[in-house]
């Protein structure tokens, strides 16, 4: 059976191989990609249940790659954590979502995404110091969202960064929140200032019975904790009207709008500005 083992390892080498090299790649050219200035935020609205009120926008990045075209995060940021370059694009994302942000006819909110590798690696706090006094942004717009995996690593390191972040005025949001396995605790260690429903347990509302219980629980867990609670993945009205039911504050998904380029945005920013 070793035999046959090594045997079987040795046929897979070449291919292990030629993945490595097709990775080693892929980094270099992410990395000539933000040079040539290729990443670029989407932009999706996020809005009050009840009235469909728009309150915010998460910002999304994406790679317009020459060739391939628009690539989804889903397809390089795995790669990109797995290489430190997360690092660096978080921090243009960071950037340009708040430049943007700053100089919108309104004052909305606006979400960035956090990587768990920008809580290992950097100085994320001197960053966001950094960012918010370049672009002038005021703090309380902008709204930070992790998921529980920043907690699992080493909390207590994670936890003295987000207080430090909380710190500089800026808001913090628990993303994807069901989906874990100890978000409860989490919860618990730290005051988030939003909880996110994961859009898988929106997805199958009206197909799966336990859904709406579990729905309904992080609701209440989120008026129990008086932390507003956003549905991710919102995609027709029979979701929206079940959630605007339970007062859940807020929804974000393509029955709102879909993620799109900042130069679409203007109907959503400056809609009365005229008046
Ligand atoms: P996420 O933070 O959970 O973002 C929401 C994702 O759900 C987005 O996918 C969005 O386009 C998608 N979505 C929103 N509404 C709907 C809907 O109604 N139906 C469906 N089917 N999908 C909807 P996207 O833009 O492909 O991003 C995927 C993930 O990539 C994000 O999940 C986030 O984890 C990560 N990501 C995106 N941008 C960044 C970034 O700048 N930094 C980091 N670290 N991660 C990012
Ligand atoms: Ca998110
Ligand atoms: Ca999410
Ligand atoms: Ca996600």
């Amino acid at each position: 059976a070793k035999e046959e083992l090594r045997g079987s390892y040795r046929f897979f080498e070449p291919e292990m191989d030629l993945q490595l090299r097709a990775r080693r790649q892929l980094q270099m050219d992410m990395r000539d990609a933000l040079k040539r200035d290729e990443f670029c935020l989407y932009y999706q609205p996020q809005a009050e249940t009840l009235t469909g009120v728009i309150s915010g926008f998460e910002a999304l990045v994406r790679w317009e790659h020459p060739k391939r075209g628009l690539i989804s995060p889903s397809d390089f940021v795995p790669e990109a954590e797995e290489n430190g370059f997360i690092v660096e694009l978080g921090e243009f994302v960071l950037r340009t979502a708040c430049k943007e942000a700053a100089s919108w006819a309104k004052p909305l909110a606006i979400s960035v995404n956090l990587s768990p590798v920008q809580f290992q690696h950097g100085d994320l706090v001197e960053t966001v110091r950094q960012v918010l006094r370049e672009t002038g942004l005021d703090p309380e717009r902008l709204e930070l969202e992790i998921t529980e995996s920043v907690l699992i690593d080493d909390i207590s390191r994670a936890l003295d960064i987000l207080k430090q972040l909380k710190g500089l005025g800026v808001l913090v949001a628990m993303d994807d929140f069901g989906t874990g396995y100890s978000s409860l605790a989490y919860l618990q260690a730290f005051p988030f200032d939003r909880i996110k429903i994961d859009r898988s347990f929106i997805a199958a509302l009206h197909e799966n019975k336990h859904s709406e219980a579990i729905i309904r629980a992080i609701v209440g867990l989120g008026r129990g904790l008086d932390v507003p609670v956003t549905a991710e993945g919102v995609e027709t009205q029979a979701q929206q009207a079940f959630l605007a039911e339970l007062d859940c504050a807020e929804i974000q998904g393509y029955l709102i709008g879909k993620p799109q380029p900042i130069g679409l945005l203007a109907p959503h920013l400056g809609g009365d500005e005229k008046k």
